[in-house]
């Protein structure tokens, strides 16, 4: 079983344009959405959900009131001001770091495991597709998308699939650390603009130090000619393969309002061919790694 994972060093790049694209045309693919923060795949794949499990990703520090003699203490040492001038807890506020349970004098505190989100089994007429939310204020991000890939590889495992597509979260912080450790293939998607060129060395950078294979592609590509060759120059320089270029096409923002990947929306598309191309080159790049799972 191969993994790749689409990513790119910031948001609106694409990235999931070309992840529900690719989900199309990989037919038999299982597919996973680790923005869990802000998902946006389930826009363009309507996945109808077949199975939820709570996400107990952090814990809530609770008071109780009759064994509480009001010392003040926990108030003093919270760092976090989580506890309130009556004593109550501000579930909002609370880390969960345990200091307030170790300080009371009358073991009033302890933690409790609390819900931080959902992760969701889904079916989509593409193929089935793991993902899931992150409650607001939640910062357990990592660990969740941990529990994503952990589905898609039991649905791929299930299902007989080669393959797991992933969607990465934006940017090279702890969920896209997640989204990357262990895959086969990292496919950046990049823009031509300067600060396209910076996150695209930043997350090559990252995939690396992870020791997973990188892939470019090129989003939108004729709006800046001379960055396209930038990119393309330093690639070649790091020996990175560009496996695909897609030109600016407003049906692709079309295809995205009307809620459909453009390659089923608008098949005979220059959008939809460049995309095809490109999901070939990385198919046929990625059957020669060798399988890491
Ligand atoms: S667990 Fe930590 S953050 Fe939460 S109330 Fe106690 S001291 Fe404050
Ligand atoms: S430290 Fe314990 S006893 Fe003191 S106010 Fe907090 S919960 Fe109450």
């Amino acid at each position: 079983m191969k993994q790749l994972t689409i990513l790119s060093g910031k948001g609106g790049t694409g990235k999931t344009t070309i992840t529900a694209s690719f989900a199309v045309l990989a037919k038999k693919a299982v597919v996973a959405d680790c923005d869990v923060d802000a998902p946006d795949l389930h826009m363009l794949l309507h996945p109808k959900i077949v199975k939820t499990q709570n996400f107990k990703g952090s814990k809530l520090a609770n008071i109780d009131q009759e064994k509480c003699v009001k010392c003040g203490l926990c108030r003093e040492k919270c760092r976090f001001d989580a506890i309130t001038d009556d004593f109550k807890i501000n579930a909002f506020s609370c880390e969960g770091c345990n200091v307030c349970v170790i300080v009371c004098p009358v073991n009033a505190l302890t933690l409790k495991e609390r819900n931080s989100g959902y992760a969701y089994i889904s079916k989509t007429k593409y193929g089935s597709m793991a993902h899931a939310m992150l409650n607001p204020s939640e910062a357990n991000s990592g660990k969740l998308v941990t529990l994503v890939r952990q589905n898609a590889k039991n649905l791929a495992e299930k299902e007989n699939s080669d393959l797991i597509v992933i969607d990465g979260p934006p940017g090279i912080g702890c969920p896209v650390i997640a989204s990357v450790t262990g895959v086969d293939a990292g496919l950046i998607v990049t823009e031509p603009t300067m600060s396209g060129i910076h996150d695209l060395e930043r997350a090559l950078q990252l995939l690396t130090h992870f020791n997973v294979h990188p892939f470019v592609c090129i989003n939108m590509y004729d709006i800046n000619k001379d960055n396209t060759e930038k990119i393309e120059g330093f690639c070649k320089e790091k020996g990175v393969e560009v496996v695909g270029k897609i030109s600016f096409n407003p049906i692709v923002t079309e295809a995205m309002v009307n809620g459909k990947p453009v390659v089923e929306y608008a098949p005979k598309s220059d959008a939809a061919e460049e995309i095809r191309n490109t999901w070939k080159s990385i198919l046929l790049a990625i059957k020669t790694l060798n399988p890491r799972i």
